[in-house]
C-alpha cells in the first residue's frame, strides 16, 4: 500500500505548487465523511468549496452519471443531444429566466457574463465600441483567468500575470454609494458576489442587494449575480439573492450544478441579453455535453423539492447558534448565511491554517481563507449529530489555543 507520506512526497515533486494543501490523502467518501488512504475518516467542513452541496457520492446525480456514462459522453455543440434541452429548460424555470449558456469551469462562467455584457453594452445599450465598463467589487473572487485576475485586489491571484485586461472599476463592496458614482454611461453591468466567499464569507449589509438591483435598473446596467459559490441551496435558499427577493439579469453558477461529479457552470439570463450572442460568436467543447447536462438536471431536480434550502436554513441556524458562543473564545467574529460560516480566529492566538491543521488532527477537514479565517461548509446532508459533533471539535480546538 502507498503511504500518504509518499503520495504526499511525489504529488509535491511532481505538480505545481499552486496550491498548498491540508496534508490528507483522501480515497473515497459517502455523505458528509471522506476516508484517507490510510482509513483514517474527516468530515468533510469544505464541501469542495460548496460543490458537494448535495453530499459526496448522492444517489440520484450518481444514477444519472452512471446511467448517461452508458448512453452517451460527448457531442460537442456541432450537434444536439438528448440531455441538452431538460437540463437548459430545467435550469432556465429554476432561475426563472429564459435561457441559459453552459460552460464546464466557474472562471468560464464569468468570463462568458463578462463577454454577453460587453455585447450587450454595445448592441443594445448603445456603448461606443470597446469603451464598456463594468464595475466589480473589492475583494471579489471570480476566478483565475487573465481577464478575471485583472480586476482582482488580491496581489497573490493578481501580481505578475500583467498586462492587465482593461474596462473594470473597483469599487468597496457593501456600498451602494460606490456602485452609483462609479456608472457612467459606458457602464454595462454590475458584477457582484451577493456574498464574499472566498474573502471569508462576508455578508453585505441588509437591503444592499436590493439598492444593487435599483441602481442597475435606473441606469439601464445588467446586474450580474456571480452565485457559483453562494447558490444552489448553500444560504438556505436557491439562490443567495433570494433572501432579498433580488432577480439579477445574469446568474453566473457552477461548483454545485455539478453535483461534486463533473464541472459544469452556466448563466442564466432572458433572451433580450442572452439573445446577443449568435452561432460562432461564443462557445466550448465539453460545455453543455451529455454527462454534465444529465447530472446538472439531476441537481436541478434536488433543488426544485426545496428539501436542501430547508435543510441548509435549518442546519444553518444551528451551525450560527453554536458559532456565536466561541466569540471571545479564540474566535474574533463569525459571519454567513446557512450553512456557510465565515470564523476569524484572534490572530495573536494562531494562524487560519494552524487551526486547519489542528481541527484535522481531531477528524474535520476545514480550510483558512486569507490568513485567520476559517471558512465551514458541510455538505448539506450532514446530520444534525455530525455537525454538532464537529462543532465541538472547533471549539476544543479554539479553546486550546
Ligand atoms: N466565482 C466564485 C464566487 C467562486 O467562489 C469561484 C471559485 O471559488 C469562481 C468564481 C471560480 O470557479 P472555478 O474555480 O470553477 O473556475
Amino acid at each position: 500500500m502507498t503511504t500518504s507520506a509518499e503520495l504526499i512526497e511525489v504529488s509535491e515533486r511532481r505538480s505545481a505548487h499552486n496550491y498548498h494543501p491540508l496534508p490528507v490523502v483522501l480515497h473515497e467518501a459517502h455523505g458528509a465523511w471522506v476516508t484517507d488512504v490510510e482509513g483514517r475518516r474527516y468530515l468533510d467542513f469544505l464541501s469542495g468549496y460548496s460543490s458537494l452541496n448535495f453530499g459526496h457520492g448522492n444517489e440520484k446525480i450518481l444514477a444519472a452519471a452512471q446511467e448517461q456514462l452508458r448512453n452517451l459522453t460527448l457531442t460537442s455543440r456541432a450537434f444536439y443531444h438528448d440531455q441538452f434541452a431538460r437540463f437548459c429548460a430545467g435550469l432556465a424555470d429554476l432561475t426563472g429566466k429564459d435561457m441559459i449558456l453552459p460552460m464546464n469551469t466557474g472562471a468560464e462562467a464569468v468570463e462568458t457574463a463578462i463577454k454577453v455584457a460587453r455585447k450587450w453594452g454595445y448592441l443594445v445599450k448603445g456603448v461606443e465600441r470597446d469603451k464598456a465598463n463594468i464595475v466589480v467589487m473589492e475583494d471579489n473572487f471570480h476566478g483565475r483567468t487573465t481577464t478575471i485576475v485583472s480586476f482582482s485586489t488580491d496581489p497573490d491571484a493578481r501580481d505578475d500575470y500583467g498586462p492587465y485586461t482593461p474596462g473594470f472599476t473597483i469599487v468597496k463592496y457593501g456600498s451602494a454609494d460606490a456602485i452609483r458614482s462609479a456608472i457612467d454611461d459606458d457602464t454595462v453591468a454590475v458584477l457582484v458576489e451577493p456574498i464574499q466567499g472566498e474573502a471569508g464569507v462576508l455578508v453585505p449589509p441588509d437591503g444592499y442587494l436590493t439598492q444593487v438591483r435599483e441602481i442597475c435598473t435606473e441606469q439601464n446596467v445588467l446586474m450580474i449575480a456571480d452565485e457559483i459559490q453562494s447558490g444552489l441551496g448553500r444560504t438556505g435558499r436557491t439562490f443567495a439573492c433570494d433572501h432579498e427577493g433580488v432577480v439579477p439579469d445574469i446568474y453566473v453558477l457552477g461548483k454545485a450544478l455539478g453535483g461534486g461529479v463533473v464541472p459544469v457552470s452556466a448563466i442564466a439570463a432572458d433572451e433580450d441579453v442572452l439573445g446577443v450572442i449568435k452561432p460562432g460568436q461564443h462557445g466550448s467543447t465539453f460545455g453543455g455535453n451529455p454527462l454534465a447536462c444529465a447530472v446538472g438536471s439531476a441537481v436541478v431536480e434536488i433543488l426544485r423539492t426545496g428539501e436542501f434550502q430547508v435543510r441548509a436554513a435549518e442546519l444553518g441556524g444551528i451551525m450560527h447558534a453554536r458559532l456565536r458562543e466561541l466569540v471571545g473564545h479564540g474566535v474574533v467574529t463569525v459571519r454567513g448565511r446557512g450553512l456557510w460560516a465565515g470564523v476569524d480566529i484572534d490572530p495573536s492566538l494562531a494562524t487560519g491554517r494552524q487551526v486547519s491543521e489542528a481541527l484535522m488532527a481531531r477528524g474535520v477537514l476545514a480550510k483558512d481563507t486569507h490568513g485567520s479565517t476559517i471558512r465551514l461548509a458541510p455538505p448539506i446532508v450532514i446530520s444534525e449529530e455530525d455537525l454538532l459533533w464537529a462543532l465541538d471539535r472547533l471549539a476544543e480546538t479554539v479553546d486550546s489555543l
